[in-house]
């Protein structure tokens, strides 16, 4: 199939890429690299833009013919989404916005969008199915659970298919190491870790242990960046094969909870074989952080076939371990 991915230069979409790639699909990525690299877009051709630039939309649905198109383009820091939710709505929703639009103009049907477990806001029980209430308690999950109820009514007015995939915790990277996770600033858990590992930060701070979990640190759902594309390739394909048709919503994870020390501790042993330590330090809770984040993503399992290849842990921080090696050399 001929597809655009955008935001295909940042971390889950290029993963998505270079399993498109693999596929034999062809890809165009269209990027503005605020938060992406040209780097990690090697697998598509890569377009340098920005979809408030609704002029280069037409353009690109003018010279292919786009029979889906991947969404992951979003700024996704919740703290900043809270100073500065003009930001968050403009980016996530009115640019989507855009998009939808040009989709619908020139017929292009098939759409899956990167959401949130965010969208749920203070968990009512885990694990989180699909019936759980969507109660956003910041800006970036308002405005993913607003795009949610987008496509439903596009869905209703102009016939567009799409698959909402709502993230618990992406993670890992590719298996093969030529692409992985890089955020500036890095602000998730595993990355952290290993680059107080690596040394290219000194160390990491614990936020709270005084959480009612089993050792007192925050659990979540930590799933395989891999495992997460794969379900997007299954869903785009139902959807351009009409066995999926509607505004559908997805959870997406793994199922198990792993604690904040637990990954900690897993981390320690995997780096220690190449000799190496973690610092840890102490801090209060991160506020908003709720104690347990666990998906139940029985129905992606059931509707889309799909089954998370990488649960395991230890897995997952190797092929992150692996990553982060490399990262450390060159920076
Ligand atoms: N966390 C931590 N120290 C850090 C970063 C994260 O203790 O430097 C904790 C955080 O409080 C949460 C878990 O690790 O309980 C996962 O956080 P992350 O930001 O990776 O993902 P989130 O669950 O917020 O999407």
């Amino acid at each position: 199939m001929q597809l655009l991915v955008v935001g295909g230069a940042g971390y889950i979409g290029s993963h998505m890429v270079k399993q498109l790639a693999a596929a034999g699909h062809k890809v165009v990525v269209l990027d503005n690299l605020s938060t992406g690299f040209s780097s990690l877009a090697k697998y598509g051709s890569l377009v340098i833009g920005d979809l408030a630039d609704v002029k280069l939309l037409e353009q690109l649905f003018q010279d292919h013919k786009f029979e889906g198109v991947m969404h992951f383009a979003a700024a996704s820091l919740v703290g900043e989404s809270v100073q500065r939710p003009g930001k968050y709505y403009r980016n996530n929703v009115a640019n989507t916005l855009n998009l939808l639009d040009v989709m619908v103009r020139h017929g292009t049907k098939n759409f899956i969008f990167s959401s949130t477990a965010a969208t749920f806001g203070e968990p009512e029980y885990t694990p989180i199915d699909e019936a759980h209430p969507q109660k956003p308690i910041n800006p970036y999950g308002a405005s993913k659970l607003m795009v949610e109820r987008i496509l439903q009514d596009f869905h209703a007015a102009h016939d567009l298919n799409s698959v909402c995939l709502r993230y618990f915790n992406a993670c890992g990277g590719d298996p093969e190491g030529e692409i992985g996770e890089c955020h500036d600033p890095e602000t998730h858990l595993i990355p952290i870790i290993l680059q107080a590992a690596s040394g290219r930060r000194s160390h990491i701070t614990v936020f709270g242990r005084d959480y009612a979990t089993q050792d007192g640190t925050c659990v979540r759902d930590y799933i395989h960046v891999e495992d997460l594309c794969y379900a997007h390739a299954l869903a785009l394909d139902a959807l351009a094969n009409c066995k999926l048709q509607g505004a559908l919503a997805y959870n997406l994870g793994n199922g198990l909870g792993y604690s904040v020390q637990q990954v900690l501790s897993t981390v320690q042993k995997i780096v220690a074989e190449d000799d190496k330590e973690v610092t840890v330090e102490e801090g209060p809770r991160r506020p908003g952080d709720p104690a347990i984040l666990v998906a139940d993503a029985a129905l992606a399992k059931y509707i889309l076939g799909w089954q998370p290849k990488y649960a395991d842990l230890e897995t997952i921080i190797r092929h992150a371990w692996a990553w982060e090696k490399k990262m450390a050399i060159v920076a």
